[in-house]
Order: structure tokens, then sequence, then C-alpha cells
């Protein structure tokens, strides 16, 4: 007779009803204009493809346990020493990391937009999160983030999915007041924003992510990096996976961070693109937040002005019948009459803008 096992009711409680993340969708066939994941549309250094075949020749053994050579350079590149980085398998690995090292009771805190992994990775630990409420303006309401008492706050700078990116002033005066870990999640800053590394000298209580998925064209490689005091980073090291980064992956993002100019090429056409959409979005007259990222969130509206969740989904829908990849936030009264457009090429924005008119002329 077969064996019965109930996974369910075996599994620990907050895991029995732990929504998991949901990704972006990542469609396999051709002919897609994929502008939903917030991907860079260029590829990564050239440099990167003789550092993978190079590494691909080492794979009968480990890779280095704590892909020292990268903690050295992003280390240099900002001024510390190796202790104070750590590299993770993918920012998310990092994010989780923190969770399960710094946040017990009464639980993590994060704004209301932000980045919808902080719930899973709070949830996966046990842990409760507060929420932060932004208002229209989206601008932090640093009393309220303080007021939390959470043991962890998480503040994307800039935020997702609006792209509006916070005063450095804002940012110090949540470190003066909040007792707990303020972790500034800068996934998106080398499209614009001020970075808190400057404040890193000042103030103990907090730690910087960042990744590689998006200014350096490797979210396949899974590679994001922190930089905090040796402490904390020490303390993250102890829950983090041996051998969490591969050797492709240490060698390829390394071959990335050293290709400064590359880098810096595709960052400005990134920026520039960005600012050429957004200059069409408001010649329709829609609303859009200022982007300091690699995205735009904007108001869609129909020819004749109306807005509102039925309206960014009617635009999604067309789009996507048109094999043009966006996101909306259905879920979130201050998100759901928003659509968020990844920055691709310009030939892509092109395609994406001429749909757009297209949808206007039947919505
Ligand atoms: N933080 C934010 C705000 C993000 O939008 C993302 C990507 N979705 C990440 C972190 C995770 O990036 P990574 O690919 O490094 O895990």
């Amino acid at each position: 007779m077969k064996k019965c096992f109930n996974a369910r009711e075996r599994a620990l409680a907050h895991i029995q009803d732990l929504h998991a993340y949901v990704p972006g969708e990542q469609p396999q066939g051709e002919g897609w204009v994929k502008l939903n994941t917030n991907e860079n549309p260029y590829p990564p250094s050239p440099n990167v493809v003789d550092a993978a075949g190079a590494e691909v020749q080492l794979l009968r053994k480990y890779p280095e346990p704590q892909s020292i050579q990268l903690r050295d350079a992003i280390g240099q590149r900002f001024g510390f020493d190796s202790s104070h980085v750590i590299i993770g398998n993918g920012s998310d690995n990092i994010l989780d990391l923190i969770t399960r090292c710094f946040v017990g009771e009464p639980g993590a805190g994060h704004t209301v937009p932000s980045y919808s992994l902080y719930p899973v990775v709070t949830g996966m630990s046990g842990q409760s999160l507060s929420d932060v409420e932004f208002d229209r303006s989206m601008r932090l309401d640093v009393d309220a983030i303080v007021s939390t008492e959470a043991k962890v706050f998480f503040l994307t700078n800039p935020n997702a999915p609006t792209g509006v990116a916070f005063d450095l002033s804002e940012i110090e005066s949540v470190l003066k007041a909040f007792d707990g870990l303020l972790v500034v999640d800068e996934a998106y800053i080398d499209f614009g924003g001020s970075s808190a590394v400057s404040l890193l000298n000042n103030y103990e209580n907090l730690i910087i992510v960042r990744t590689f998925s998006k200014s350096y064209s490797l979210a396949g490689m899974r590679v994001g990096f922190a930089l905090a005091s040796p402490g904390i980073i020490g303390m993250l090291d102890r829950v983090r996976d041996a051998y969490n980064l591969d050797r492709v992956a240490q060698a390829t993002a390394l071959a990335a961070f050293k290709d400064e100019a590359y880098f810096e090429e595709q960052r400005q056409r990134v920026i520039a693109t960005r600012e050429r959409v957004r200059q069409k979005l408001d010649q329709l007259g829609w609303f859009t937040y200022p982007s300091a990222a690699n995205f735009l969130f904007t108001e869609a509206r129909t020819a004749s002005g109306a807005s509102g969740a039925a309206v960014a989904e009617s635009l999604f829908d067309y789009l996507k019948s048109k094999k043009i990849l966006i996101r909306y936030f259905p879920s979130h009264p201050l998100t759901c009459a928003f659509i968020r457009v990844s920055i691709g090429t310009d030939a892509e924005m092109e395609v994406f803008l001429t749909a757009v008119e297209s949808w206007l002329k039947n919505a």
C-alpha cells in the first residue's frame, strides 16, 4: 500500500499559507518586445564572454566560497575593504539573508508600494511586515517609518514600481531616528538618484543592497552585493550558503564590473531613451512619475481622458496581443491605474509607442 504523507499539514505553519514570489512573465517564444521585468536591453560587457569561457574549463572544481575577488573589487570602488562587502546569488538572496539574520518580533517594515519580494522573505522567516503607505505624492513619510519600530525596514531607492528617488537627507533622517536596521535597496541607483553609500561611515544601522541584474545586464547570472559594517557582513556570512555564487557568476560579474567604460555607455543610453519616451508620454497628456530608474510608471489615459484600473488593464491586454509585455499592478488603489514600462532599446520603445497610439484610436 502506498504510504501517505500530508505535506501541507507537515509543513511549518508559516509555510502552509506562504504566498511565493510571482516573477514577471518570461515568455519563451520568439518575437516578444519584453518591457516587463526591468532587464537591460543591451548585452553585458564583451569581456563577460571570455571570462565565462575560461571559468567553464574549471567547473570540475568548487568555486572560491567567499567570492573574494568580487568583494575586493567592489570594496575598493566604494572606498572600503572587503570586510564591508557580501556577494549574493542575486540581491534577492541578500534580502533573504538580512531577514533571516535580523528580523524577529515585531517584524520588518516596508513602504507600499515597493518591491514585492519583501513580504515573501519575511513570510519565509515566519515574521510579519508593517506597511508604510504612500500617498499619491510618493514622498517618504519618515515619521511613519520610525514609528513601525521594525527590526528591519526595507526602503527601495529609487522606488519600484514608481521610479521615484528619495533625497539623501530624508534617508539620513530615518537613520538618525530609527533603531532598527535600514536596508536601502539600490537595485536601480545607477540610472538616477543619490546613493546612500556616503552615509555608511556615519550610520552603523545601514546596509545598502545592489544588483548586477540591471545596470550590468547580468540578470541571468544572479549576482548582487551589499555594503555594510563588518559586523553586519559577518552575521550575514553565517547564514550564507557556503558556495552561494558559482564560478561563472563570480568571473562574469568581475569582468562586467571592471569594464567601466562599457558600463557607463550603456547606462547613459538607457537614461537617454527613458527621457525621450517620457517626453512622448507627456505629449499624450499622461501623468508619469519622475523616474530615476530604468522604467517609467505612467497613468494610462484613453483618447477621451478616462483613466483607472480598467483602462490600464485594457492597455496591458492590447499590448500583450501585439506581443509587447509590460506590467500593471491592479491590487492597490495607488498603482491600479498605472502601467510600468521597462526601458528597452530605442527601436523597442518605438514599437511600444506606436502600439499605444493604435490603442488610443480604439480605446
Ligand atoms: N530589488 C528590487 C527593487 C528589484 O526590483 C529587484 C529585481 N526585481 C531586485 C531587488 C532583485 O534583483 P536580483 O536580480 O539581484 O535578485
